[in-house]
């Protein structure tokens, strides 16, 4: 076969884009190169629809074997008593859950979108907010801290079956506690979707949904570091949908529901290379390396939340508890639309997002999302994330200036040579 040079050189470009641009998008990363290698392996031949064991295709016993051990390493890393691998990605995750739990035109309960939340949460665009009645609780005007009040007062007035916690962004941690207090005084299910903090989590770093949230679900590609894709978990202390009493055997009978919303119910063949993938950043992500990293991925996020402070940028909730942070950029005069288009001329990618409260569409929106999981990939500290506000800075206090640009594209070049991505 031709090799098709077209594709291959665009490629190459993108690498090139990644290894001398600064990757400040939140939700991205970088996979180690293992992790790579078995997502472009031979296993992207095989059918595998059903589950290890009960597979309705011959020939699976070695992606079998490869499934289970996703499986037990993700029950390992998240103390788990149930996970599914398959979902190919977060939103699937989502999907998936929601067809288990709800029947179309149930009340669902989840972070609005423009405080924060994500689209399969209920917004009106996407498939949660058309099949199901959404309500929405945000954050409070002057702390940016999610108001547990208002959700209360929400939940109790419309008795959604089920409350959804989680975000794209919000910079804090969550009392998965008290929403699952909530929700008993309801009769409701929670689902929290900790696809942004989950390294976080995995690893003690924030407060543990699984002891408290009936079914949590994540994408497997940000602070976890593995292949883009989604998974579904439940944790030792539930009690099943159907309202009765915990034990073990019961757990079978909620995860098989979860297990056929996933398959036959919202995909079909699980991609098993994808799945190989996911087992080894899982394995990576159990180990002390991956340990020193997600901490000094938290490290990271705090010196570049007080950095932003100190040169008067406006975070959202005043800082952060994870790897993001929120930033209200219309002190600045500038909104988030033309500050991620001048950023990228000088090679830093950040994206524009909209803050809580915003006077501007999404498509134009007054603030800008930062994260820490990929440049910390690359090996950065502290001291780097002091650099990178200080450069922030001089394009956004300069956002019409090509010179300035190019200058500062030299700079972030020329510091990203010092952090080699694959080297
Ligand atoms: N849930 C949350 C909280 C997210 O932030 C995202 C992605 O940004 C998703 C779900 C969807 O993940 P995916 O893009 O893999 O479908």
């Amino acid at each position: 076969m031709k090799r098709d040079k077209l594709i291959f050189s665009l490629i190459e470009e993108e690498q090139e884009r990644q290894e001398t641009g600064l990757e400040l998008i939140a939700s991205e990363n970088f996979v180690s190169k293992q992790v790579m290698e078995a997502a472009g392996s031979v296993l992207t031949n095989k059918y595998a629809e059903g589950l290890p064991g009960k597979r309705y295709y011959g020939g699976c016993e070695v992606v079998d074997e490869v499934e289970n051990i996703a499986i037990e390493r993700a029950k390992e890393l998240f103390n788990a008593a149930w996970v599914n691998v398959q979902p190919h990605s977060g939103a699937q995750a989502n999907a998936a859950v929601l067809l288990a739990l709800l029947n179309a035109g149930d009340k669902i309960l989840g972070f609005d979108l423009s405080h924060g939340g994500h689209l399969t949460h209920g917004s009106p665009v996407n498939f949660s907010g058309k099949l199901y009645q959404p309500f929405f609780y945000g954050v409070d005007k002057e702390t940016g801290l999610i108001d547990y009040k208002n959700l209360e007062k929400v939940a109790l007035k419309e008795k959604p079956k089920l409350i959804i916690c989680g975000a794209s962004a919000y910079s804090r941690d969550w009392d998965y506690k008290f929403i699952r207090a909530v929700a008993d005084k309801i009769g409701a299910l929670v689902m929290a979707d900790i696809s942004h903090p989950a390294g976080l989590i995995a690893r003690g770093l924030l407060n543990d949904p699984l002891p408290h949230c009936h079914v949590v679900t994540s994408t497997t590609h940000k602070t976890l570091r593995g292949p883009r894709g989604g998974m579904i978990m439940m944790g030792q202390d539930f009690e099943n949908p159907m309202g009765q009493k915990t034990p073990k055997g019961e757990i079978r009978m909620m995860s098989s529901v979860l297990d056929m919303a996933v398959f036959p119910g919202t995909q079909g063949g699980p991609l098993e290379h994808i799945i190989a993938a996911k087992a080894i950043a899982f394995g990576e992500a159990l180990s002390e390396g991956y340990m020193k990293y997600i901490i000094q991925v938290k490290k990271n996020a705090e010196a570049m939340a007080e950095a932003f402070v100190e040169r008067g940028y406006q975070l959202i909730s005043g800082g952060t508890d994870n790897h993001m942070m929120l930033i209200d950029l219309r002190n600045k005069n500038i909104t988030g639309k033309d500050a991620e288009n001048a950023l990228g001329e000088a090679a830093i990618t950040v994206n524009k997002n909209m803050v809580p409260f915003d006077d501007k569409s999404p498509f134009v929106t007054s603030g800008i999302r930062v994260g820490t999981a990929a440049v910390t990939s690359r090996g950065m500290k502290e001291k780097q994330m002091i650099k990178i506000v200080e450069l922030i800075d001089e394009v956004i206090s300069n956002p019409g200036s090509a010179s300035n640009f190019k200058k500062i594209r030299k700079k972030v070049n020329e510091m990203m040579e010092k952090f080699p991505l694959y080297s």
